[in-house]
């Protein structure tokens, strides 16, 4: 077994457990926002801005940093890109515990049944569900709830989730990068609307909407803004995902047949088991 109090998470995680520290990625961050163009800043500087009067102590944090979070340079110190992340986890995840949404209806209904929608946000999860149990998820961090409407908050989790999903698609696990197996077996019970999968590594699950795996490809995408219809932009609950659109499975080799019919256009692709489009036909 790993030891984990020595590995360098482990070891991430520690210098990073001190007040003081995050205040100097802040400090850090708030500087590169008010000044892009000299991301640097100079030692006197850094500790007025972070408020530490004694300069012993403030050298020994900042050296603790140095390296993996803060990069010293000739002109003096700035964040490096794994400091970035950190003050990305501290600012989305600061308003934790007072991010409240509710249960808020949507304009749009469901696609499967025609019930409301209503979103709500719990955990760190948004979804978005009906009565009858059709439901969208996905996870979104407290401060993109905490800071924007309804309306905003549902265009960022679109966004995100279009991002993580084709992240999947292609092979990735969009939390910890780890490659991620999509290869569905002869015979191996599959929805035809969507294909789950979960990455070994970080435990996250997916479910990978076949439409979406289709409408990736250039030429499906095309078909459909031949319509006036940005596929891409439109949220996982469009009807345009679902109404025009057939879904067939074949096996041996696996293949999903995707039919969709727009007006009195009709376009076919085919994705095999990895989900890939591997034949369009109009
Ligand atoms: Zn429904
Ligand atoms: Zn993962």
């Amino acid at each position: 077994m790993a030891d984990v109090e020595s590995s360098p998470v482990a070891q991430g995680f520690e210098v990073l457990s001190d007040e003081t520290r995050l205040a100097i990625l802040r400090a850090l961050a708030d500087h590169l926002s008010g000044e892009p163009g000299s991301p640097a800043v100079g030692f006197a500087d850094l500790r007025r801005r972070v408020g530490v009067r004694d300069s012993g102590n403030f050298s020994y944090h900042l050296e603790q940093l140095e390296g993996q979070f803060v990069t010293k340079t000739s002109d003096g110190y700035r964040l490096a890109p794994a400091g970035f992340e950190v003050v990305a986890a501290m600012v989305t995840g600061s308003y934790n515990g007072e991010a409240q949404l509710g249960s808020l209806e949507l304009s749009e209904a469901c696609p499967h049944c025609g019930d409301i929608l209503r979103a709500t946000y719990e955990e760190g999860i948004l979804r978005v569900a009906c009565g009858e149990g059709h439901e969208f998820r996905n996870v979104i961090p407290p401060a993109v709830v905490a800071d924007r409407s309804l309306e905003g908050i549902i265009d960022c989790w679109t966004a995100k989730t279009r991002r993580d999903l084709l992240f999947a698609i292609d092979g990735h696990c969009p939390f910890c990068y780890a490659r991620l197996e999509l290869s569905i077996e002869p015979d191996a019970h599959v929805d035809t609307k969507e294909v789950e999968t979960r990455c070994d590594r970080c435990g996250a699950g997916f479910e990978i909407p076949i439409i979406v795996a289709a409408a990736r490809d250039p030429r499906v995408g095309a078909f459909y803004f031949e319509y006036g219809i940005d596929i891409t932009a439109r949220p996982l609950w469009d009807p345009v995902r679902y109404e025009p659109v057939d879904i067939t499975r074949r096996e041996d080799p696996v293949r999903f047949e995707v039919a969709i019919q727009l007006e009195g256009d009709r376009l076919v692709a085919i994705l095999n088991e990895s989900l890939a489009v591997v034949e369009v036909r109009r």
